[in-house]
């Protein structure tokens, strides 16, 4: 037996989406089948029903309210599920056979343009990645709420594209068919992607101008691919689509993934929050646009001296005259947010409420200019020249719209009187017909006396005059109908009561309809301001990103920058912006930087705990911060323009990826050495202290050397490696610096001050005396250490055959003394096989008598 004509209708159009959820209407319902409703049931944790479908077996089903599918739809989104919304397309009275339906919209976690299902202060972005070679790629990312389309060709193969897409808010990814099965096995398994695929690519007529502004054909593919998807999931136009921008990926600098991560711009490593990131403290923006555009250029640090000088100025501007800038920050809190707005203006879905909160905005608009104007600062005026006040469209807006609408826009009270004649009338006759009810009313209370009676109004009876059973005998027989009979009380109608109802009701009829109409006109109307919107959503968000850099320099003792051009950083007393707000005993200690030419990298030891990485971290955290144009926590800094910051810090455990530790920072540390140039910041900490001891200090030295031959660019490397701090003698542009842990009142007490020079051999051993261990126990300790680098000198002179570089450069020195002539191979041999760590003191001592007998 077959399914029913219904069922076979669904089955034809979920076959055309067999990677989403179809909500399938069904009068009220959405409704879902087989499969999908077993999955969504799981999911949406709702009842999962059955119902004859015309086969054998009953069909799984189950469903959501109509009126309440929102909550759904997020739901699923949220979790990386696409959802298809199938609506009944004709007038079920008047089909014949089964209703037609159709897929009316998409939505899938790249093309959410409810505001319910987006965050306010992050982008959402659907993306493509076009493979041209193994070298290059065409990346693209828009997003619907706001219009905006990036695109960029991506030169440096597949890590500078991951490189590229990693910590944005891309919610999901279109890929071609061709594209390569290996990377897309990436994208969706390690970095967990939702992957979509587009069945055709089109062109249509929109697209070209929102092409038009590319040059390179790969890119032009690209976007094409991107704008195919969007519209094929929309099925609607969406004006509100800016032309593609294209942007030099060298024009900024590049953060890589696990610096992203490591540096904790904008989430922490544990919790993965907000909270205790970089953008923590940077946020005080006070719009949604401005939250977003500070995202933006964090991920984004720029490379040109001017741009950021730019951006350094306004803040100085800012931050100089307070008072303004509270004045400032209050105007940018009532401003709404005017670019997601215009989206939704165009796409279509915007109310009646969200017209007043666009007009209240722009009404801010004016004062927001005259309080610009009011800084003494040439780039602050600019900024202020570029706004355009929008008076014609506040003026339609101001015109038109109540100022207490309805939420719907299909309830009518959304127009102001006075702005449509017809409306006027309407409302007049409506006001007019219940102004003679309530005159109806009293009337019939003066005539029956019954002081009770009065006339009420509901859906089914309409208006009907009431009376109440104890008074009934009072009413006058034949004139009244009776309608309705409640426990106490009558309800009664007239004809003339009926006649001004329907006057009443029609007119309030129409001008629910005409109101409807007008909405849609002046809709229309602002739709034709979505571009000059749009600028002015750009300039205030900037404006609110330049005040938050302003608050947040002013609350925390910030200083401007400077940009040297020799390569010298010379930071005095900096700080580590998030670990000085989050310190809850004592203070933070501020420490110098200083780097140039003949000091390119810097190796810091010290034991753990004493603020090594802290130190490391603070130093590309201020590169950052001055680089998107903020003060930085020092009190003075001169930097180079850094091209790109690698960094392996801390235990990033790529979990997901399923990978060891010490790969992964192999991988990091590859990453850094492959891809690092002379402008460049690398970070590294405690490099090969992952795998054992000898594995770690040879790979260690190896990339240290590396770095000052080959890649030459700013290095601070941190080790607990004691050794590698002789390589001060053979590497010339290697400088040792230390923190060590110091001993007050007894304690062990870190004082987290960078020092010159090595820090102490035996500080490991130092530390255990300070804390207190028995001077037995620190004594042998104390021999051990001795007799472990007696070995390791041995074991080393081997690998210096193999490798012409050395470990222990200053040793080598001390091994071409002559030996004293009483020794020979064979007690030396005799030293090396003992055991140490094994042995008693005086295992130790009668070994000694022993070879002292040979000799
Ligand atoms: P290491 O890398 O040497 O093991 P960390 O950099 O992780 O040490 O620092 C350990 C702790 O010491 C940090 O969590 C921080 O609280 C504190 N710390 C680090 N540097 C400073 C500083 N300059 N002033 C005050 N406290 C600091």
């Amino acid at each position: 037996m077959g399914f029913t004509p219904m069922i076979e209708q669904y089955l034809k159009i979920k076959s055309k989406y067999q990677d989403s959820f179809l909500f399938f209407r069904l009068g009220d319902f959405y409704e879902m089948f087989f499969e999908d409703a077993k999955k969504a049931a799981l999911e949406l944790e709702i009842t999962l029903t059955s119902r004859d479908g015309g086969s054998d077996e009953r069909i799984p089903m189950c469903g959501v309210p109509h009126h309440s599918a929102q909550g759904y739809i997020k739901r699923l989104i949220e979790k990386g599920f696409k959802v298809a919304i199938c609506e009944q397309v004709e007038d079920p009275k008047i089909a014949k056979g089964v209703v037609k339906r159709e897929v009316v919209q998409h939505i899938t976690p790249g093309t959410v343009m409810e505001g319910s299902m987006l965050d306010e202060k992050e982008n959402n972005y659907l993306a493509t990645i076009h493979f041209i070679n193994e070298e290059n790629f065409g990346l693209a990312y828009t997003d619907l709420s706001t219009g905006e389309t990036i695109t960029a060709i991506v030169e440096d193969g597949w890590h500078a594209v991951i490189t590229e897409i990693a910590n944005r808010p891309i919610k999901e990814i279109v890929l071609k068919e061709d594209f390569p099965d290996q990377l897309r096995s990436e994208l969706k398994e390690r970095y967990q992607f939702t992957i979509s695929e587009l069945e055709e690519e089109f062109e249509i007529e929109s697209q070209k101008a929102l092409l038009s502004s590319l040059t390179n054909d790969n890119l032009k593919r690209t976007c094409n691919h991107l704008f195919s998807y969007m519209f094929y999931t929309q099925k609607r136009s969406i004006d509100h689509l800016r032309p593609a921008q294209e942007i030099e990926l060298k024009e900024y600098m590049a953060l890589d993934l696990y610096s992203k991560r490591n540096l904790e711009i904008t989430n922490s490593l544990i919790r993965n929050e907000k909270y205790g990131s970089l953008l923590w403290i940077l946020d005080k923006t006070v719009t949604a646009m401005g939250a977003r555009k500070l995202k933006k250029w964090m991920e984004r640090p720029l490379l040109s001296k001017n741009q950021i000088e730019k951006r350094l100025t306004v803040v100085e501007g800012f931050q100089q005259q307070f008072f303004e800038r509270q004045t400032l920050r209050e105007h940018l809190t009532a401003i709404y947010d005017m670019e997601r707005l215009a989206g939704r203006v165009s796409y279509g879905n915007v109310h009646a409420k969200d017209l007043v909160q666009l007009k209240n905005s722009i009404s801010r608009i004016p004062s927001l200019k005259e309080i610009l104007n009011q800084f003494s600062n040439k780039e602050i005026m600019a900024l202020s020249e570029k706004i355009d006040p929008l008076p014609a469209l506040f003026e339609i807006l101001d015109k038109s719209i109540s100022d207490d609408p309805s939420l719907s826009i299909k309830e009518g009270n959304i127009i102001k009187d006075g702005y449509n004649e017809q409306l006027d009338q309407y409302r007049y006759a409506s006001r007019n017909g219940k102004q003679w009810i309530a005159e109806l009313e009293k009337k019939e209370k003066e005539k029956t006396k019954i002081k009770s009676l009065k006339i009420g109004y509901n859906r089914v009876f309409g208006y009907y005059i009431e009376v109440t059973k104890a008074n009934l005998h009072l009413l006058p027989e034949g004139m009244y109908e009776r309608k309705q009979t409640l426990t106490n009380a009558e309800r009664y109608i007239t004809p003339e009561l009926k006649e001004k109802e329907s006057l009443i009701l029609e007119a309030e009829e129409k001008s629910i309809e005409l109101e409807y109409e007008l909405f849609l006109k002046i809709r229309d109307q602002v739709r034709g301001y979505i571009s000059q919107l749009q600028e002015l959503a750009d300039i205030i968000s900037e404006i609110d990103v330049l005040q938050s850099f302003a608050t947040i320099s002013e609350e925390n003792n910030y200083v401007k920058p400077n940009f040297s051009t020799n390569k010298v950083v010379q930071i005095e007393k900096c700080r580590h912006p998030v670990v000085e707000k989050v310190m809850k005993n004592g203070h933070f200690v501020p420490n110098d930087i200083n780097m140039d030419k003949e000091k390119e990298l810097l190796l810091i030891t010290g034991p753990n705990m004493s603020g090594k990485s802290t130190y490391m971290r603070q130093f590309a955290l201020t590169v950052i911060m001055a680089q998107i144009g903020c003060f930085v926590p020092c009190e003075k800094a001169v930097l180079p323009l850094f091209d790109q910051i690698f960094t392996r810090i801390g235990a990033a455990d790529d979990l997901v990826a399923g990978q060891s530790t010490f790969m992964i920072e192999m991988l990091e540390a590859n990453n850094a050495i492959q891809h690092a140039t002379s402008d460049s910041l690398i970070l590294f900490d405690e490099i090969g202290r992952g795998t054992s001891t000898y594995d770690g200090m040879a790979l260690a030295q190896a990339i240290i050397e590396h770095l000052h031959h080959h890649v030459q660019a700013k290095t601070l490397f941190s080790t607990h490696y004691h050794e590698l701090t002789s390589l001060e003698d053979n590497l010339e542009r290697l400088k040792n610096i230390h923190v060590e842990a110091e001993e007050i009142d007894g304690k062990v007490v870190f004082l987290h001050q960078i020092q010159d020079g090595a820090a102490d051999e035996s500080y490991g051993i130092h530390v255990a005396k300070l804390a207190s261990l028995p001077d037995e126990l620190i004594d042998r300790a104390s021999v051990i250490l001795k007799e472990l680098e007696g070995s390791n000198k041995g074991k080393i002179k081997e690998s210096e055959a193999l490798d012409q570089l050395s470990f222990f450069p200053a040793d080598e020195k001390k091994s071409k003394q002559p030996m004293p002539k009483a020794a020979n191979s064979k007690t030396v041999e005799a030293i090396l096989k003992l055991n140490i760590l094994e042995m008693t003191p005086m295992d130790a001592l009668n070994e000694l008598y022993q070879i002292q007998k040979k000799l």
